[in-house]
């Protein structure tokens, strides 16, 4: 049985600076605690309900408010804003052992914490946490994040949604895209240009509260996978709202929007490790059972080739992941690590699920196992917060910075 109360009796903090990078390979107590009572509420509430997720495109509002209660939705929050104050390795583990039971459990909880939450923690002003992060730590209600454009979405500096100043309130136009939680989230952090001539130096940060004049919502988009969570475009038609709703410097929009997603990898990558995972456990299950030619599967070469070659990837893709966390904890750069651990987590997550259907036969091609469901939720691992392109660019990047100073 999972205990809801215990994830707030754990505290981190002093762990994070004299831990050292080797506690990888052999966690903490408190993050050894955490992972089973993540996994215990997976078990208990999130694999009973995914398939129903997916079939009916139902958001589990109840399961994310469970998630809440168990402090998840607000994991690295400090608790001075009500936030539950462990840290980014927390996060990690926190955010595999959920998405192992639900992707879109997972998913909403990575956006929420990294991108909506996160961004307020680290750029708003004291008002501005105020206004907008009270009622948002518990689950009930949920932020999100809204960059892409029908016309950029891995060109993100290109954004052509204006915000204009207006005596004491902006006005905001224009169209955002595949926004997730757009019919669910209590307020938006949307990304808009103060001056197209700047480019992407042009671009702010605004908080916006959904239920502003002004804006409406697209349709819900018909997805593969991560069928659970709202996916929508949000039209901002002479939108207002109060001038004090800028979110950090005028300009540095694009900045805000890169850092939140350094941090969003992380959580990214969790959520593809938990898809990997599933996979790996029920492939391995099902080998076990399934007999053929006189012997169950699993003792046959060819599928133990796959296990094996599995298995290596999720864990090298959670230590790659873990080290992200680690760096992020410990205030050094992880630019390049998070995009290392999403892109290695997001493909092998796909790998995972398509050697699971091989695995399952014919069984894996229905939707009475999760095989298949698995595939679909793993292939948007390797498109949002950046396609496994851009992560492949981001790194390239860095490498030859290295390299070449
Ligand atoms: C289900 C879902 C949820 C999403 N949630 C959100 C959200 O909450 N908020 C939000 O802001 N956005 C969200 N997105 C948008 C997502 O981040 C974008 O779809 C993604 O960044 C890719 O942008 P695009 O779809 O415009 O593809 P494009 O940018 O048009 O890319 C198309 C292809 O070209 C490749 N490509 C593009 N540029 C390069 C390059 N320079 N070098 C090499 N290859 C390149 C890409 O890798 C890709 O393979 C979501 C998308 C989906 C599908």
């Amino acid at each position: 049985m999972y205990c809801a109360k215990i994830i707030s009796r754990i505290s981190f903090k002093p762990w994070t600076s004299r831990r050292s990078i080797a506690c990888l390979a052999a966690l903490p107590e408190t993050h050894q605690m955490l992972q089973k009572t993540c996994r215990d509420f997976a078990d208990a509430e999130l694999i009973p309900i995914a398939a129903k997720v997916d079939r009916e495109q139902f958001y589990p509002a109840e399961q994310v408010a469970m998630a809440g209660d168990l402090g998840l939705m607000s994991i690295v929050l400090d608790e001075k804003y009500g936030g539950t104050g462990l840290d980014y390795q927390a996060y990690a583990i926190a955010m595999e052992e959920i998405s192992r039971g639900s992707p879109v459990v997972g998913g909403t909880m990575s956006i929420h914490n990294s991108l909506y939450l996160g961004l307020l923690e680290k750029y708003g002003t004291e008002d501005q946490k105020q206004r907008f992060i009270p009622g948002y730590t518990d689950g009930r209600k949920i932020g999100c994040f809204a960059l892409s454009e029908p016309g950029n979405g891995s060109d993100a500096g290109a954004a052509s949604t204006t915000a204009t100043l207006k005596g004491d309130r902006w006005v905001l136009n224009g169209t955002k895209c595949w926004i997730s939680g757009g019919y669910e989230a209590g307020n938006a952090i949307v990304f808009a240009t103060t001056d197209k001539s700047l480019k992407h130096k042009g671009i702010s940060t605004f908080v916006v509260p959904m239920d502003s004049k002004g804006i409406s919502r697209g349709k819900k988009e018909d997805k593969m996978g991560l069928r659970g969570s709202s996916t929508c475009q949000l039209i901002f038609e002479d939108c207002e709202i109060p001038k004090d709703n800028l979110l950090g410097q005028p300009g540095y929009g694009f900045k805000i929007a890169m850092q939140g997603l350094d941090t969003g990898r992380i959580g990214i990558a969790g959520q593809a490790l938990g898809i990997a995972q599933a996979s790996l456990e029920c492939a391995v299950d099902y080998a076990n059972k399934r007999v053929a030619f006189g012997k169950p599967i699993s003792k046959l070469q060819a599928i133990q080739m796959k296990i094996a070659d599995m298995s290596l990837r999720v864990e090298s893709a959670r230590l790659l992941t873990w080290r992200a966390a680690w760096l992020k904890d410990n205030k050094k750069p992880f630019t390049k690590e998070a995009a290392q651990a999403k892109l290695a987590a997001s493909e092998t997550a796909t790998f995972c699920a398509h050697q699971c259907i091989q695995i399952l036969g014919g069984m894996g091609y229905v939707s009475d196992m999760p095989a298949e469901r698995y595939y679909r939720d793993a292939r948007i691992t390797e498109i949002y917060e950046g396609t496994s392109e851009i992560q492949r660019l981001v790194i390239a990047g860095q490498v030859i910075k290295e390299l070449s100073s």
